[in-house]
């Protein structure tokens, strides 16, 4: 008897249900044709007035059981969600997103192609302390057949007090040594009135983690066509990293390069934590190629080299690490620069692992 009865409430219950959803479809049906005729108007189609009205219409009528701010929280959600259907499809995915671009960006940098499936590593010291110094490292990366030389000149330090780079001297510097190398040159750029005039000396601008989020800069660097190599923020979400990476190509510039470089978490084993996972979700979410930086996420020298295996095994298109002649008197970074034998035996070491020219491709 009692079963009948609650068979009974069930059916009338999925009676509602259809009833609801023949008529919040109904709804959106109608919202989309009021959208049409503001498009045509050219009207905003979200209006924050006419949705008050809506609500307190309701809420006037509303006799429970539910209280009013339910019933607004339930509305609110409908009108969401109809607003919703308005917005097309290529507004909503992002530029820089697989949806958007089912195949890889493909980089071509001095011969080399990022992305192209093939592994393309980026080797150079923390920072530019002299022509000589840049000239050994760069003398190494050539004779390992690598392409890319990384150096910094404008250095993000954390305290005002600690080196902060030899600024355009050191982009010459870079730029002398790589042209007599054969070499490109990825250096960072930290203030948006120096991308112009970086042009001139660097073939890759790289935006550092701590400037992530320097929007600024990022429409700079999207308004040139130089490729850019973005690092992830010290905190930042992959969804923040996209987001900063969109910044760039919604100014038109589709040259960039994702690095992940570590994260802070309370981990003090490591400088940051290497976050490997958010190598495959971002092949995955974007179609732009994708780096790990082994230096510093790890600041480690000793983990560097599983660190970069761990990184080309989960898909990375290349490593980052950071090489100086002689480690214990570098400017910056000391604790995790390899010196040239330790930086031979590393890339010997990664090129047995995972050869640069892929076999499968
Ligand atoms: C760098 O690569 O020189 C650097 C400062 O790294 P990050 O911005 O990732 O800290
Ligand atoms: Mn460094």
């Amino acid at each position: 008897m009692l079963s009948n009865e609650l068979e009974q409430l069930r059916q009338q219950l999925d009676g509602v249900n259809n009833d609801l959803l023949e008529l919040i479809n109904q709804r959106a049906e109608i919202v989309q044709q009021i959208g049409q005729v503001k498009n045509k108007q050219s009207i905003n189609r979200f209006d924050p007035v006419r949705e008050r009205k809506m609500l307190d219409e309701l809420t006037q009528k509303n006799h429970g059981p539910f209280e009013n701010s339910t019933i607004e929280h339930i509305f609110k959600e409908i009108f969401k969600a109809s607003l919703e259907l308005q917005v097309d499809d290529h507004r909503k995915a992002l530029l820089v997103s697989r949806k958007m671009q089912a195949e890889d960006t493909i980089i071509e940098i001095k011969g080399e192609k990022i992305g192209d499936g093939n592994l393309h590593h980026i080797m150079g010291p923390c920072s530019v302390e002299s022509y000589e110094q840049v000239s050994q490292v760069a003398k190494a990366v050539k004779q390992k057949g690598l392409k890319m030389l990384r150096g910094g000149a404008f250095k993000p330090r954390t305290s005002p007090y600690d080196f902060q780079g030899l600024g355009v001297e050191g982009l010459q510097i870079l730029k002398q040594v790589a042209d007599e190398q054969d070499l490109a040159v990825v250096s960072e750029i930290v203030n948006p009135a120096h991308v112009e005039k970086a042009l001139d000396y660097v073939d890759v601008i790289q935006i550092g983690a701590r400037n992530m989020q320097n929007f600024e800069l990022l429409k700079a660097a999207g308004e040139t066509d130089k490729p850019v190599l973005l690092k992830r923020g010290l905190s930042a979400t992959i969804s923040e990293f996209i987001n900063a990476a969109e910044y760039i190509i919604s100014r038109g510039n589709r040259n960039i390069i994702l690095c992940e470089r570590g994260i802070r978490t309370y981990e003090k084993a490591t400088r940051n934590t290497l976050d490997i996972s958010a190598v495959p979700i971002l092949k995955q979410e974007t179609h732009l190629p994708v780096m790990v930086d082994v230096t510093h996420s790890t600041g480690r020298r000793d983990i560097l080299l599983p660190a970069a295996k761990a990184a080309v095994a989960i898909g990375a298109d290349g490593v980052m690490a950071e090489v100086h002649p002689d480690p214990a008197v570098a400017l910056s970074d000391a604790a995790q620069q390899m010196d040239i034998p330790t930086f031979d035996r590393f890339m010997n070491a990664l090129d047995e692992y995972a050869p640069r020219v892929s076999m499968q491709k």
